[in-house]
């Protein structure tokens, strides 16, 4: 039944199903602790909300489905996912990781787990050479992002996941930015997807939370261990407003995409701006990989001002009115953020400007209102 429905009938439909007790069409809140059991171990399937709860477990299937999975887990935070993947590992492990990252995984990976002798190497995996360099014995884990953040670079799935699988490496793929509307790792042969459910696929700017879907009987078996064991699960009326959320997320990203590629190109042709760099333009780098891999080319890009003027382009992320200056992405509402003083402040300027991030660089987070308003906003900000 499942692996029939497209994807947009999938958003509403995978793993859902009428409430038993009442028909009630949406899964209702099951605000509860605990459940109740007729003899000792005798159940309905639920004995304790942190084990599972029927709101959390209604969203974890649906996730599955949409990524093409057979298992969903959902966590409190992308975080305390990222968190509950890297305990697969052991002391003394290494992780190949990806240089360009989303900031709070690099955070967690050399502030938290390298305490624990979990040795983490990162490189630009746009060379597979550079992979293969660093694999020994001790390589148990493959970890990419792609489009990456804020520099919309694309990493090619399908050929990380040969060199995972020629290594027997656990091959992990942060899908947050894409969404599975856009791409979906496991058909390219990733063994675990990871996501921030914070961003696109809540997308409403009201819920913080994170999953991971995998194929693998026996990393699920590991991971749900993890989860019980560790406990950072989301609440039920979080999960209720996730999988609300998801309804559209087909038709909320395809709004995205549009938007974003009008703006690529109004940005592209403005005689201020010095690169826009979005996957969809054909100049992008990466352009012919993100065709092969991504349905359209998301609603995430950057872009850079000729001089590349830190004070212009503060002045310009001040004044726009329906871009709002702020962290975060993925909402309805459009966002612009200045990685230089903002997300990157921390990385050391020689570090920050080899990857690209640049004095004048700005990220949009492009969202669903009037793309004519969008780019009017834009315009007079710009001039
Ligand atoms: C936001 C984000 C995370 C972290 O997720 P939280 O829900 O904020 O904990 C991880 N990866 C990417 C790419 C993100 O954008």
């Amino acid at each position: 039944m499942l692996k029939k429905m497209k994807f947009a009938t999938k958003t509403i439909h995978a793993g859902q199903k009428p409430d038993k007790s009442t028909g009630a069409i949406m899964t209702p809140i099951y605000q509860t602790s605990t459940y109740i059991q007729e003899s000792p171990g005798k159940h309905n399937g639920y004995e304790y909300s942190r084990t599972g709860n029927p709101t959390r477990s209604a969203l974890e299937r649906n996730i599955a489905g949409l990524e093409s999975g057979k298992y969903g887990l959902c966590f409190g935070s992308g975080l305390a996912a990222i968190d509950a993947i890297i305990k697969l590992l052991n002391p003394g492990d290494e992780v190949i990781s990806t240089n360009d990252l989303y900031g709070g995984s690099y955070r967690i990976f050399t502030k938290i787990f390298a305490k624990y002798n979990i040795k983490f190497h990162f490189v630009d995996m746009s060379g597979l050479n550079n992979i293969s360099k660093l694999i020994s014995s001790k390589t148990k884990m493959l970890w990419t992002e792609t489009p990456t953040n804020p520099m919309l670079n694309i990493v090619d799935i399908s050929a990380l996941s040969k060199v995972a699988k020629k290594h027997d490496l656990i091959f992990v793929v942060d899908n947050t930015f894409a969404t599975p509307y856009l791409q979906r790792p496991i058909e390219h042969g990733a063994d675990i997807v990871m996501h921030s459910l914070t961003k696109y696929m809540g997308g409403h700017s009201d819920v913080v939370m994170g999953a991971i879907v995998c194929n693998d009987d026996d990393i699920a078996e590991k991971l749900y261990f993890i989860q019980n064991s560790c406990g950072a699960v989301p609440g039920p009326m979080d999960s209720f407003l996730v999988l609300r959320g998801i309804k559209t997320l087909h038709v909320r990203m395809q709004r995205h995409c549009d938007n974003a590629k009008e703006i690529a190109e109004f940005l592209n042709k403005h005689p201020k701006i010095q690169t826009v760099y979005y996957p969809g333009l054909t100049t992008h780098k990466n352009h012919e990989i993100a065709k092969l891999q991504m349905k359209d080319f998301g609603g995430m890009m950057s872009f850079s001002l000729k001089g590349d003027s830190l004070d212009d382009a503060i002045k310009i992320v001040s004044n726009t009115h329906f871009f709002t200056l702020a962290e975060s992405l993925g909402g309805v509402e459009s966002l612009c953020g200045h990685p230089a003083t903002m997300t990157h402040a921390a990385i050391p300027i020689e570090e920050r400007l080899k990857s690209g991030v640049t004095d004048s660089l700005i990220r949009l987070s492009v969202g669903i209102e009037d793309v004519d308003d969008l780019i009017y906003d834009l315009k007079s900000s710009l001039d």
